[in-house]
């Protein structure tokens, strides 16, 4: 037998951790490392936050799963808090982002549907990344994601990100909605322009058709902000938001207006564990610790220290480094050639975890709790793994 019990769906590499501790992973063999990955944005709080590993214990010694059947204190609980905290009027819990991104398409196009129109199409935006499921990668151009798994869910149309032009050039009277990332994650840390997400929110009034963000990696404090679109200004119909939103437990959730969620009645729509007390107590936790005075400025704060540490220590290599992009404590570090060998050099050289994303953009995305002394740290490991990094011959 030549197959793995795991599923062998992931280049998975040897560093294998078993334990966290606050901004720090420690693997099987005993190294530790600076963990700027926070599990892909998912681990906000760090690993082993006391508050959030509280809520879970307590709750899941309580009251872990109930079926959707029953009336929700829990759920009813933090969607009124979600409520409360941003544009939506109304939130469908999920265990992924992907599910929250099916919801979001869900969403809108049974709002089109169930008025009596027959609009179903989705404009989405090139590089873009929205899950792994049929829906989710028909959304997305990518044609890695595809290979193999033919034919694609109809009804995605794909235009280049951030060019507002293009989008309004795609809508035809099939069209039901815009589905975009304020800040592109895996398509290399991009940060839509004010002029794109304000200019696809006035055509989207103008068409009668819906805005969906995907915020599952941007959105829950990781930008300085609840949700990023509060960066700009703007009000969405639809978020799908995951990653950060339990801190590491897995749950996901799609938010949208009273007008946006008209068709999403009884019987339309569903999910086993969605809304779990288990789940509900981590987000919870997650917000008591987020929604704290001073959180959020404390992030921008981070953000920048953060951005203007890079660009000073880019400026000594720039063989290897181009730019530095990205909001609050989500940032791109653009080099020069292909990521994931500096990648793996800074995890298994220097104790230093990053991801890589798109083509050349190291992604550092930290845990929102980590103090002046990590970004110390970090620029102390990225220096001393730049230094002795050997450049691939280029391709
Ligand atoms: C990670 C991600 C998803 C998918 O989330 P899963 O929990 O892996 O299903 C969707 N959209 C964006 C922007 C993401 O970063």
């Amino acid at each position: 037998m030549a197959i793995t019990p795991l599923m062998p769906v992931y280049p998975r590499c040897g560093f294998r951790p078993v334990r966290g501790e606050g901004a720090y992973l420690v693997s099987d063999d005993g190294r530790r490392a600076l963990d700027f990955a926070s599990g892909i944005a998912v681990n906000l709080l760090g690993h082993g936050h006391p508050h959030l590993t509280k809520a879970i214990q307590d709750q899941a010694a309580t009251l872990m799963h109930v079926s959707n059947l029953y009336g929700s204190p829990q759920g009813e609980a933090f969607a009124q808090r979600l409520v409360d905290n941003t544009f939506a009027d109304t939130v469908f819990f999920t265990n992924s982002g992907a599910e929250a991104v099916e919801c979001a398409i869900k969403t809108a196009r049974v709002y089109h549907q169930s008025a009596g129109s027959d609009r179903f199409e989705i404009i989405t935006f090139k590089q873009a990344f929205h899950g792994r499921t049929m829906a989710t990668i028909s959304a997305s151009n990518q044609e890695k994601m595809h290979k193999g798994f033919l034919p694609l869910l109809e009804g995605f149309r794909y235009v280049e990100f951030d060019d507002l032009e293009g989008a309004r050039a795609a809508i035809t009277d099939k069209t039901a909605a815009f589905l975009v990332e304020p800040v592109q994650g895996e398509g290399g840390v991009r940060p839509a322009s004010d002029a794109f997400l304000k200019g696809l929110r006035a055509l989207a009034d103008e068409h009668g058709i819906l805005l969906i963000l995907d915020e599952v990696q941007c959105g829950v404090a990781r930008t300085g902000k609840l949700y990023a679109y509060e960066h700009y200004g703007i009000t969405p119909d639809i978020v799908a938001s995951a990653k950060g939103i339990g801190g590491g437990f897995p749950m996901g959730a799609c938010l949208a207006t009273e007008t946006a969620a008209r068709g999403m009645v009884v019987g339309t729509h569903g999910s086993t564990y969605g809304g779990n007390p288990l789940a509900m107590a981590a987000g919870q936790a997650v917000f008591d610790v987020i929604l704290a005075e001073g959180f959020l400025e404390n992030v921008t704060a981070l953000g920048e220290k953060l951005t203007q540490a890079l660009q000073q220590f880019i400026g000594n290599y720039p063989e290897l480094f181009v730019k530095v992009r990205g909001k609050g404590l989500m940032l791109g570090l653009v080099m020069t050639h292909e990521t994931r060998a500096f990648v793996a050099h800074l995890r298994d050289n220097h104790g230093l975890l990053t991801v890589a994303a798109g083509e050349n953009t190291l992604r550092i995305l930290p845990p929102l709790t980590i103090e002046q002394s990590h970004i110390d740290e970090f620029i102390e490991k990225l220096s001393a793994g730049a230094a002795s990094y050997e450049m691939p011959a280029a391709a």
